[in-house]
């Protein structure tokens, strides 16, 4: 261990690279040192505030020269929120940044050679990007009702009336909803001691229809006054779905299980391409449709999917790739585990005319071997859409079996994503081609699609 560095000194450091979650990494006297909010370039003060063996963190005091690439962010909060890491670094460098994060886990973690890395697919315009919007509720000391965001890992609300990666409109809608509170007194959600009735204010826009879904998650069965809330809601055009969302748990999970459904209808539609899909509130749907295209047009081609092929969707959510390649393929099934997303994914099919996609409920790990193994089922491509855990090893273990000719895997976690291609790699595939999609331009996240191929051709 190196002398000298302790808890609050005060050290003047130049940031070399960026961390997994954004934070900027630079080195003093050998150390270490991890500064949230300190860019690639800067030259920094920093104060130590943790030390450890051969690391330590610092909390950026003052930026003594600013990087090339630091640009001044759009947002007066993003530093306190959170939500955008690294909303201050010049968009080509995140797109940089979150490429260089997939290869080099792709490498170091999936041991992946020898195959080719495809220019990311960034943003034109990377702002307002976002479909949907869930902010938490809260009361000033004034007692007025605020929307925002937590503050740090206190139960207090900053307040952010615009926030620059949401569909525009949102600000319009969460004052409409901040008025009837307090016109009405209406309760608001507190962590702490469980009391209050309004936690958070969920939103979804169709991108494409303008079609609007309000839902108030409730800490509740019902609310007062909901005519009036409706009222003041249906002057909005594009006004669809206006529901609640009953969340009665102590959880920082945002949603409940449980939907109450207040005017108009249960779902709103948007497209992607030209598929239309309908989509609960409680189904999963990507929340950038403009990227989105992109995502599944890429997940097309690797598919490369020839008209007699049968493709697997594993994760599938509401069918919105299922449907996608639909046209495409001889037959289509996609796997998902949320009851509410097949039953959109079924009634997306029929919307579209699409008569060779089905669809079946339960966890892939547990779907797919059923399948295989009960009804012989086959397939020539699978494409897995997992969440941020990645596949459950049962999953890879039979698609193995199955024997596809392709595997596509679209991932927005790329570490578990290279554990997984490592795994696929020593069971027969190999890695073809990478290409990351940006889906969550100022975060640090990024959405990969990577083609495998079948290593033995077909017996
Ligand atoms: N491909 C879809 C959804 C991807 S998100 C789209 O692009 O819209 C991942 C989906 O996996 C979610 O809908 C989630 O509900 C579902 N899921 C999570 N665990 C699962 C499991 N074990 N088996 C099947 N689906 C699962």
């Amino acid at each position: 261990m190196k002398e000298g560095l302790k808890k609050n000194d005060l050290v003047t450091l130049e940031i070399t690279d960026l961390g997994s979650t954004g934070e900027g990494i630079g080195r003093v006297d050998g150390f270490t040192l991890f500064v949230k909010d300190a860019l690639i370039g800067d030259v920094i003060e920093a104060k130590v505030i943790k030390v450890k063996k051969s690391y330590g963190y610092g909390r950026l005091m003052a930026v003594v020269t600013p990087s090339l690439y630091r640009t001044e962010p759009r947002c007066s909060q993003a530093r306190a929120c959170g939500g955008c890491q690294i909303q201050p670094l010049a968009y080509e460098q995140q797109l940089k940044y979150k490429e260089n994060k997939v290869r080099g886990l792709l490498e170091r973690v999936g041991k992946v050679q020898e195959y080719v890395m495809e220019s990311m697919i960034g943003m034109e315009d990377p702002w307002n990007y976002r479909n949907k919007a869930q902010f938490p509720v809260g009361r000033t000391k004034d007692g007025e009702v605020v929307t925002g965001f937590y503050a740090g890992r206190t139960h207090s609300i900053v307040p952010v009336e615009k926030c620059c990666i949401q569909h525009p409109e949102n600000e319009k809608l969460m004052d409409i909803v901040r008025q009837w509170m307090n016109d009405h007194q209406i309760s608001v959600y507190n962590e702490e001691t469980h009391k209050g009735l309004v936690r958070h204010i969920f939103i979804r826009i169709g991108k494409y229809t303008g079609e609007i879904m309000v839902c108030l998650v409730i800490n509740g069965k019902n609310i007062p006054v909901a005519e009036d809330l409706i009222q003041r809601l249906i002057q909005v055009p594009g006004m669809t779905s206006i529901c609640l969302n009953i969340n009665q748990a102590k959880t920082n999970v945002i949603l409940g299980n449980q939907m109450k459904y207040l005017w108009g209808a249960k779902y709103i539609r948007d497209f992607i391409g030209d598929v239309q899909y309908q989509i609960s509130p409680l189904s999963f749907f990507q929340v950038n449709p403009v990227q989105t295209q992109k995502l599944y047009q890429t997940a097309l081609a690797y598919g490369d999917i020839k008209k007699d092929d049968v493709v697997w969707d594993l994760y599938c959510g509401i069918g919105t790739i299922s449907l996608f390649l639909a046209k495409h393929a001889k037959q289509v099934c996609g796997v998902e585990i949320v009851p509410q997303a097949i039953d959109d994914a079924r009634e997306n099919a029929r919307l579209n005319g699409i008569e060779n996609a089905s669809f079946f409920v339960g966890k892939a790990e547990e779907v797919l071997p059923q399948q295989y193994e009960e009804k012989g089922i086959s397939a020539d491509v699978i494409v897995v859409d997992p969440p941020r855990k990645g596949c459950d090893e049962k999953l890879l273990e039979c698609m193995v079996r199955m024997h596809p000719e392709r595997i596509v895997y679209v991932s927005c976690d790329p570490a578990t994503l290279a554990r997984d291609l490592k795994f696929l790699e020593e069971h027969g595939y190999k890695v073809k081609k990478v290409r990351c999609v940006d889906m969550f331009p100022h975060s640090v996240h990024v959405e990969t699609v990577v083609l495998m191929s079948k290593v033995n051709p077909k017996k």
